[in-house]
């Protein structure tokens, strides 16, 4: 019995984290995030989540959406590179010629089956650092067979619906970590618990951010951690790293945003645009 121990993420904690820029760099140095999601009327989750990817600092992003994605991407937000599916409403074929450093897929995905067939071929695949969230995980709950297929480390970002399906109802907290310990523990993976408190349960020991605010309790906030999470890993932070200092920066921006923007009116967006100042309070 291997006594758990929880870490609370303020500061002081992710600043050692943070890694500087080089003078001589160049956007191949920061990586490249793939966002892959989206279906007919969820486009807008890939656009946050994509930006979020540049805006956490990687080199390059490039979003893989049903074909009906491509104008609004293109046209929105010039800084992306887009490669789109055969289908024009949902994914139904995981294929890209490109070699992203880390792949972000779920938001906006959708259920459909053929996209869930296509995570299936993909994930028995795959080999590529992987952040799964929304959807994505959604479709491996029905599917629990594919959570073996899943990179050591892979970052699961559930809320708690999405987690509930993933490990089975929980008694109290206190059950519920255990059972996320279990999972993230059998599968070699990490489990963010998203909520007031985020919670990140890796090897056995949790990970408890200190930011964050109820103005985030609204519509594609959550894709937006997506996103950071995948532009950190895409800079080479490691798993439990980009996960750390994700909802943390994520949260901060939030805290900042609502300075400004008051707690009802903040939006997802704002979070997108307030993570500068959350890398710079950082000193
Ligand atoms: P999602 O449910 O996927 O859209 O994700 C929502 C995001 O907002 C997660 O990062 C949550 O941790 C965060 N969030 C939602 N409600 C709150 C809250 N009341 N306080 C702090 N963070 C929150
Ligand atoms: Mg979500």
């Amino acid at each position: 019995n291997t006594e758990t121990v929880a870490h609370i993420l303020g500061k002081l904690d992710v600043l050692p984290m943070y890694k500087q820029r080089d003078k001589f760099s160049h956007k191949g140095t920061f990586g490249h995030g793939l966002i892959i999601g989206g279906s007919y009327g969820k486009i807008g989750a890939v656009q946050l989540a994509s930006r979020a990817v540049l805006a956490a600092g990687a080199g390059l992003v490039t979003a893989y959406v049903p074909t009906c994605g491509y104008v609004p991407l293109q046209s929105a937000f010039p800084e992306a590179m887009v490669i789109t599916d055969a289908d024009d409403k949902h994914i139904s074929a995981i294929n890209f010629e490109i070699t992203p450093t880390v792949i972000g897929l779920g938001v906006g995905i959708g259920t459909d089956k053929k996209t869930g067939d296509a995570l299936e071929a993909f994930l028995k695949t795959n080999t590529t650092p992987l952040v799964l969230d929304a959807d994505g995980l959604n479709i491996i709950s029905k599917n629990k067979n594919l959570l073996v297929h899943l990179p050591a480390d892979t970052i699961l970002t559930p809320h708690p619906k999405e987690l509930e399906r993933l490990i089975g109802v929980w008694e109290d907290d206190f059950d519920k970590l255990e059972k996320t310990k279990a999972f993230a523990e059998k599968y070699k993976i990490l489990v963010l618990i998203k909520g007031a408190n985020s919670i990140a349960v890796y090897q056995n020991k949790l990970y408890i951010n200190s930011t964050g605010n109820p103005g985030l309790a609204t519509g594609g906030t959550g894709d937006v951690l997506t996103g950071v999470i995948t532009g950190l890993l895409a800079q080479g932070y490691s798993a439990l790293e980009a996960t750390c200092f994700g909802m943390y920066l994520h949260g901060k921006s939030a805290d900042l945003a609502v300075e400004t923007k008051g707690y009802q009116s903040l939006i997802a967006s704002d979070v997108i645009t307030y993570l500068a100042d959350a890398y710079l309070d950082l000193f």
